[in-house]
């Protein structure tokens, strides 16, 4: 039995007979073309570039159908890829200059790129260099006249397992047999394991060699909670995994009763049980759900894969639709919060080429100095408001003047909105999310100025502990239970009931049912949780009872050591 360790990309563990995938060899030869036929060739190579539209057409209809229209920007990404002028331009340059084919040309132009690609830093970028390869291959293909491999053929449920999988591969997976698959490259933030994950196939990526040490027809075990695969496991551990699998499904069908049940603990301390939106297409399941409302409506999906900024009409429609299928239940609006690893190439004077994008110009900075969109952005706000019940929430918060500065101008929208004869609600709530240790430490400073605040617990654990939240050689040092988080936290949210303003916490930990009941403990009044765990952690809710849980706060705050904070928690079980 070997076990290799990787990155958990999608949660989920497949059991099977492996299937290797041999990397697909695309031999490119060097071919001199006479001067006579150079035009020919650049001809050839546009004509590719209309069959590879063609593709990304047939790719889109298909996103669209099986995954929806948030996805189907991805396929907007690589026809932006296909206008770049490397592809227009470069190649051709090649071809003529050269005197080369045009397999060759593109070839040696991906190559440069990739080049430089290699050397970035930044994780999230060195991953798009697969966009750009998935784009290439489907242009190398249409020039030699072949066919894409299809993943489709494979005729029997197997564990898929390959060099590299890239995006346009992965959304082909929705209808096959595969039941999970594991990659030698990768990494977290990939779109091929954002589709993954939407696709609900469990996958471990960054394994290095798994494609070389599996061999087709291997048994193995892939655990996409933990990141590994387990080749060649023995019984026992065939028969433990199974187990996970089965109480997995058992699980999930007995979480269906929770429906509807209040979020209340057996000692009857109630809590407001919200889910966390990231886009519209996961609203109907929000929905099906019964939650309580949505505690983080997160609107960047509106500024990301796409060159011109979105308009408030369109804006005002899409948090419309929101608000109204909440039908009364409150909508919390984040401003966009741009920057960091969400770069959007809305074409604004941005964060680009930062050396620390984490702490840089992100979130409210970003806004603050383009008040033209979050001017806009406050007004599309405040004219969904009329739909039901919203508030607005402000990230990345450092100082009071930035929240004084977004009041100001929310005043502004107001007067130009009612002097513009546009219908909105007078009242909108206002609050922050409190996810720098600034904000957390003076923020008595902070809350005459706001309605309520939510507690961001991704960014203030990576703030307080300076453990940058992506960065795959720290994760290990990412700590939600670290002593010092616990206190912090604590001082939040009493220093937020002391002024009578009630404490939401909308980052990661409300969806780790190991961590609930540490927020139940605090007291916190709101937890927006992600989609996939809402009914597991209103689940932990009920189980828990708050008294004792505050009490153990109270030993908590008190800990020199991580491990001694999870100790307790599990003794508290
Ligand atoms: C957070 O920081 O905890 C949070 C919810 O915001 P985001 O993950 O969008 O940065
Ligand atoms: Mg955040």
């Amino acid at each position: 039995m070997i076990v290799i360790k990787g990155i958990a990309a999608s949660p989920g563990i497949s059991i099977g007979k492996a299937y290797v995938v041999e990397d697909e060899d695309i031999v490119v030869e060097r071919v001199e073309i006479a001067r006579d036929r150079v035009k020919e060739e650049v001809r050839r190579f546009k004509h590719a570039q209309k069959a590879t539209l063609r593709d990304l057409d047939a790719a889109e209809q298909k996103v669209l159908k099986v995954l929806g229209k948030q996805h189907a920007k991805l396929i907007d990404a690589h026809r932006l890829i296909l206008k770049d002028t490397l592809i227009t331009q470069d190649v051709s340059k090649r071809i003529v200059g050269e005197r080369v084919n045009a397999e060759f040309a593109l070839s040696e132009a991906l190559d440069q790129v990739n080049r430089q690609f290699e050397k970035m830093d930044d994780e999230f970028f060195r991953e798009r260099r697969h966009d750009l390869f998935d784009v290439g291959k489907r242009l190398l293909l249409h020039l030699m006249k072949r066919q894409k491999r299809s993943l489709a053929e494979i005729e029997h449920e197997c564990v898929l397992i390959v060099r590299n999988l890239l995006p346009s591969d992965t959304l082909g997976l929705k209808d096959t047999k595969i039941l999970g698959f594991a990659t030698d490259l990768g990494g977290k933030t990939s779109h091929t394991a954002i589709l993954a994950q939407s696709l609900e196939i469990p996958a471990v990526v960054g394994l290095s060699d798994v494609s070389r040490r599996v061999k087709t027809g291997d048994l193995v075990v892939l655990d996409g909670e933990q990141g590994m695969v387990i080749i060649n496991p023995g019984p026992e551990t065939i028969a433990k995994y199974e187990k996970v699998q089965q109480r997995a499904v058992a699980e999930e069908r007995s979480l269906e009763s929770l429906k509807g049940l209040p979020a209340v603990t057996q000692d009857g301390r109630a809590f407001r049980l919200e889910a966390n939106l990231d886009s519209p297409e996961e609203l109907k399941n929000l929905v099906a759900l019964q939650v309580d409302g949505i505690g983080l409506f997160r609107t960047e999906y509106l500024f990301l894969n796409r060159t011109e900024v979105p308009g408030e009409e369109e804006q005002a429609k899409a948090y419309s639709a929101v608000v109204k299928a909440m039908d009364g239940r409150e909508v919390i609006i984040r401003t966009a919060d741009i920057g960091g690893d969400r770069l959007s190439h809305i074409g604004i004077d941005g964060p680009k080429n930062e050396t620390n994008p984490f702490m840089g110009l992100r979130g409210v900075r970003l806004f603050l100095r383009h008040l033209d969109l979050f001017k806009t952005q406050l007004r599309a706000i405040l004219r969904a408001s009329l739909k039901g019940k919203v508030r607005v929430m402000i990230p990345m918060v450092s100082s009071v003047g930035e929240v004084i500065a977004t009041k100001k101008l929310l005043d502004q929208a107001r007067a130009e909105l009612a002097a513009e004869g546009l219908a909105f609600k007078e009242e909108l709530e206002l609050g922050i999310m409190v996810e720098i240790p600034s904000a957390a430490i003076h923020l008595d400073a902070f809350l005459p100025h706001v309605d309520f605040i939510s507690i961001g617990t991704n960014d203030l654990i990576q703030y307080t502990l300076a453990v940058d939240r992506i960065n795959e050689h720290v994760t290990h040092l990412y700590d939600p239970y670290h002593p010092a988080v616990v206190r912090l936290l604590d001082s939040v949210v009493q220093t937020a009931h002391k002024r009578g303003k009630w404490v939401g916490v909308c980052g990661e930990m409300t969806s780790d049912p190991r961590a609930v009941p540490l927020l139940v403990g605090l007291g916190v009044d709101a937890m927006s949780v992600s989609p996939r765990m809402f009914l597991r952690v209103k689940q932990a809710v009920r189980s828990l009872k708050h008294e004792p849980l505050k009490r153990l706060i109270a030993k908590a705050v008190n800990c020199s050591e991580s491990d001694e904070v999870r100790r307790l928690l599990e003794q508290s079980q």
